[in-house]
């Protein structure tokens, strides 16, 4: 069988496990630890404090630093509420292309990544080539959070990361962060006609967001002069605003829900203080006049980091000449990449199929793009010697 073959049939096996976020990836993650060390790899799990989920570390080659990254997460998004053609778990080829919740977004990156695991292993006599497969990544990067401090206290960093995601084979060197917060107040309640004897928890969640108002003008003040993504600003949304049950009665519960996406490093530790001065300074005092119990909680949902572009990158180099195409752009969606740019590796987004097939009923990879996927990590092999 070819590569492509070989790759499909592969690609079948990992659609069958439906690693839905909820749901348990260890399966998949034994399946292809146990693929990857037939080829050779040194293989490492690590569990979430669950132990129903893991992350996939595998290296080919020399135990030296500077090695090349293949990195792609393993749960894919739910198929709920749905209409799918066909059962999303069980992949089907028909007209060039193959159907299945994960095809594109991103069990076909990995696939085509393992495929050529014994090609590797042949070629990789100067460079290592490293495989991290991490899990949670829809529900906020928790996989590759984790892996990373494990990642930096290695003496063997990798110095390039090829995040897989579906960008139709172009090279992609930055996306915005996301931040997302929910933020909780408590207040007094009280009778409607009393508002003094009350701490109305909705009217000081309404100073919050004129404040993040205010907050999103002074981020865009901020904007870098030279800066390639739409809007060229860090971005404040919110998206939702609860709270208080009728008419004549004060509030005493509220809660806002809101997300930043930071263009720069420093954007989001910026808005974070500002944010705490003025809730422990201006909001907190005022509300506890009253009832020293009055409290405002802020919960972090998620603080996924932006893939920042960079005027050298090793990673952007390489995948411009492994795809030749010098076309790299930037993308809306958040990935893990910024993730192990923190840790000084060189990273770009580039991988098979399209975004706009991603998390969509009837989702589907087409060969021809696997296929160049495939030529791109022959050509990749090519440079570990
Ligand atoms: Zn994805």
């Amino acid at each position: 069988m070819d590569k492509l073959g070989e790759t499909v049939d592969l690609l079948g096996r990992l659609i069958a496990f439906p690693t839905e976020s909820s749901a348990s990836n260890l399966e998949m993650i034994v399946y292809l630890a146990d693929v990857l060390s037939s080829a050779g790899a040194r293989v490492e799990m690590q569990q979430d404090d669950t132990r129903a989920k893991a992350n996939l570390f595998a290296t080919i080659g020399p135990d030296v630093p500077g090695g090349i990254m293949l990195s792609g997460h393993t749960d894919v998004v739910p198929v709920a509420d749905q209409a799918w053609s066909s059962d999303p778990f069980v992949m089907e080829e028909r007209d060039g292309r193959v159907y299945g919740r994960g095809t594109c977004d991103m069990k076909g990156f990995i696939a085509a990544a393992v495929t050529m695991a014994p090609v590797f292993a042949e070629a990789a006599t100067r460079r290592p080539i490293h495989f991290a497969f991490t899990y949670d990544e829809e529900v906020g990067c928790l996989g590759a959070q984790a892996l990373a401090p494990t990642l930096r206290d290695r003496e063997v960093l990798p110095s390039v990361a090829i995040i897989g995601e579906p960008t139709l084979m172009q090279v992609i060197e930055g996306h915005k962060g996301c931040y997302e917060y929910s933020v909780h107040f408590t207040g007094l309640e009280g009778h409607g006609s009393t508002p003094d004897r009350g701490v109305n928890a909705v009217e000081y969640a309404v100073r919050y967001v004129a404040r993040l108002l205010e907050l999103a003008e002074e981020l865009k003040a901020r904007a870098p002069a030279t800066n390639r993504f739409n809007p060229p600003w860090t971005t404040i949304n919110t998206g939702a605003l609860q709270g208080g049950v009728a008419h004549n009665v004060i509030p005493g519960k509220a809660r806002i829900d809101w997300e930043m996406r930071p263009v720069q490093a420093g954007d989001a530790d910026f808005a974070k203080s500002i944010l705490r001065e003025f809730c422990s300074k201006e909001l907190l005092p005022a509300m506890r006049r009253l009832d020293p119990a009055a409290d405002i909680v802020t919960e972090m949902v998620g603080e996924v980091d932006g893939l920042i572009p960079m005027d050298e990158s090793e990673a952007r180099d390489l995948m411009v000449s492994l795809t030749g195409n010098d076309d790299v752009g930037t993308v809306p969606f958040g990935t893990e990449a910024g993730i192990y740019q923190a840790l000084g590796i060189s990273a770009v987004v580039c991988g098979p199929g399209s975004i706009a097939q991603a998390h969509k009923p009837d989702e589907y990879l087409s060969l021809d793009q696997l296929n160049r996927c495939l030529e791109m990590l022959g050509r990749l092999a090519g440079r570990l010697g």
